[in-house]
């Protein structure tokens, strides 16, 4: 049964004088479903299969507010969600419904807070408790939250508890409840680990999906890049730099591709910070608050971190890498063109991706367009004319200015009009001419490709000495410094064994191998080098840490290390945040692009 009014779904009046007052005029899909179930008093269990944006948070939220009773303190309904952003959105949103519901205590604990106040609240009393997995837990142990008698538990954003390995907090927690009380599982995904639980756990769920569509919004521009996977970083510079006012968030796969890519960008003198899952939660609340204040103008971040972020003005989203799921794709380009506005979503990609693209268009229903990076002189134009609305733009404070500009006119006499205009241009835009004089085109043609793979039989002859028939004779190889050499024991067999332990033994092409006294160098297939030297985080040899990182090519039989485009230091991303360049404030933030 669906409803289409909310007088329909059996709310109480307090609760429907509520949803007037914040705006919520008619249920959205998933609402119209979940509403009549739970309302009707019908204890079914119930999945659904629902995005942030889907209006998932009410569609709980109203009937738990709903049917909890305020006359009984205790326990009556809990809420388990991923992050402590979410909890306090949740809490908020519920609070909001039950404005004029008297009496109704809801309580949101997390992580990352003091739990002495927590522990007071909750002492206090509140029939509804919204927490992250961790710190319900923790306040169970502590005897200071009791769910063995709780009605409802809502499992909410179940595919990130999972991938922030709440596995086992959720099982504790799912065991601890009584067997009569309803659960409902709201999921972006549903791997089968989300099936799993819905079997041992749930009895006979109903299931709710509600369509994409309704998750892509029509406001969206799917667009994107092909590009080598090494000049992916220059890829995303220069979308950027096109975009002058650009204001987006950079999706990584990892934690450090996301510090990486965010320290060369701040390092090169872009507006960017970092979020991710190795910040502390100070530092967290502090990044997001400076972007949700245009302080920063791009975040780089995991999916899971950029998940208590609600902002609706993006501009863009990046997909520095494209997800492995196409319904994460679909999740993160709807953070952009929000509220009425236009947003694009950009993915950069590398030819073989063309199949992961083809998915996403099947799954989303939507079209990507393909464009050409922009070349040095495109970008040159775009930058100039920002610079020329901004100066037509600019407010000038005539009382401050007017007593110097005596002076200034003296000074500047003997220029031309054009000749003025043109030096104070420059001022600006030299550096930008100077940083993309004879830029190379960073476009992959896939018939480029083809051609370049099957002719490369000087790869092949460097490579056939070595590996045996593991190597192919027709792959393109990247190569790659590793902290180990002679003086570790490694030697090519050890190395090679360390690096299909790496792909979890997929036996990957091993091309020319290197090894000297205190490091060494190695080449691997191209086409892997996209999740490489991350899969070699938090790894150690004979308790050293493992570094791996890009390499060049090997030049005149000389060896060097440091990829192309890579540069390191500068700013660090998280940390105290401690972000202190304005875009093209200065000129000693001037770019590097290789
Ligand atoms: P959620 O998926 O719960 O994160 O909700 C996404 C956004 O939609 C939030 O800003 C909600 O306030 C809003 N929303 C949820 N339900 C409705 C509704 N029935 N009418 C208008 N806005 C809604």
């Amino acid at each position: 049964m669906q409803i289409e009014t909310f007088e329909a779904s059996g709310l109480s009046p307090e609760i429907l004088k509520a949803l007037k007052e914040i705006g919520f005029e008619q249920p959205t899909p998933i609402q119209a479903q979940t509403l009549p179930h739970l309302l009707s008093g019908n204890q079914q269990d119930l999945v659904a299969l629902a995005q942030t944006g889907t209006g998932k948070t009410a569609a709980f939220g109203l009937p738990l507010v709903e049917l909890a009773d305020p006359s009984t303190k205790s326990v009556q309904g809990l809420v388990l969600c991923p992050t402590r952003e979410l909890c306090i959105q949740i809490s908020k949103d519920l609070q909001s419904f039950a404005t004029y519901k008297k009496g109704l205590n809801i309580l949101p604990v997390y992580g990352g807070a003091s739990i002495t106040p927590q522990i007071k609240d909750l002492k206090q009393g509140a029939q509804l408790v919204i927490g992250t997995p961790g710190r319900v837990i923790d306040l169970m142990k502590r005897k200071a939250l009791d769910i063995r008698d709780i009605s409802w538990l809502v499992l909410d954003e179940a595919d990130e508890m999972l991938n922030m390995g709440f596995k086992d907090d959720l099982d504790t927690i799912l065991t601890g409840t009584s067997g009569e009380k309803q659960t409902l599982l709201f999921s972006a995904t549903m791997p089968k680990e989300i099936a799993m639980i819905s079997s041992n756990y749930m009895n006979n769920a109903i299931e709710i999906s509600v369509s994409k569509k309704n998750t892509t919004s029509s406001n969206v521009n799917h667009v994107f890049y092909m590009v080598q996977a090494k000049d992916r970083y220059l890829a995303l510079k220069r979308i950027a730099d096109l975009q002058p006012d650009i204001y987006g968030i950079i999706f990584c796969r990892t934690r450090r591709e996301c510090k990486e890519v965010s320290e060369k960008l701040m390092h090169d003198g872009y507006n960017a910070d970092a979020l991710h899952g190795d910040l502390s939660q100070v530092q967290r609340d502090y990044v997001m608050n400076r972007f949700r204040i245009k302080n920063i103008q791009l975040l780089v971040a995991t999916d899971v971190a950029a998940r208590g972020l609600d902002v609706n003005e993006l501009t863009h989203v990046i997909n520095y890498n494209l997800p492995d799921e196409a319904e994460v794709y679909v999740h993160r380009s709807g953070r952009t063109g929000r509220a009425g506005n236009k947003g694009t979503s950009v993915s950069i990609i590398h030819s073989r991706e063309m199949g992961k693209i083809r998915i996403i268009e099947k799954k989303g229903n939507f079209k990507f367009e393909r464009l050409q990076v922009p070349n040095g002189k495109e970008i040159c134009e775009k930058q100039l004319f920002s610079l020329i609305d901004k100066v037509e733009q600019v407010s000038v404070d005539g009382d401050q200015i007017d007593e110097f500009m005596d002076v200034i006119y003296k000074k500047l006499s003997w220029l031309e009009r054009d000749e003025l205009i043109k030096k104070f241009v420059s001022i600006e835009f030299n550096r930008f001419l100077e940083y993309y004089k004879d830029a190379p085109d960073l476009n992959q043609n896939v018939k480029e490709r083809r051609e370049r793979d099957t002719s490369s039989s000087d790869r092949g002859d460097r490579n056939s000495g070595r590996g045996g028939k593991r190597n192919g004779f027709n792959k393109r190889y990247s190569r790659y410094f590793i902290n180990l050499g002679e003086k570790n024991s490694l030697n090519p067999a050890k190395l090679i064994g360390l690096i299909n332990k790496q792909f979890r033994n997929e036996k990957i092409p091993v091309g020319n191998i290197e090894i000297m006294k205190s490091f060494s160098f190695f080449e691997i297939d191209s086409e892997f080098s996209n999740s490489f030297p991350e899969s070699f985080s938090n790894l150690n040899y004979q308790g050293i840490p493992v570094n791996v990182e890009p390499a060049n090519a090997k030049p005149n039989g000389r060896d060097s290390r440091g990829g192309g485009g890579r540069s390191r230091g500068g700013n660090s991303g998280g940390g105290d945040g401690g972000f202190k360049r304005k875009k093209f404030g200065n000129n000693s933030n001037k770019r590097k692009w290789d």
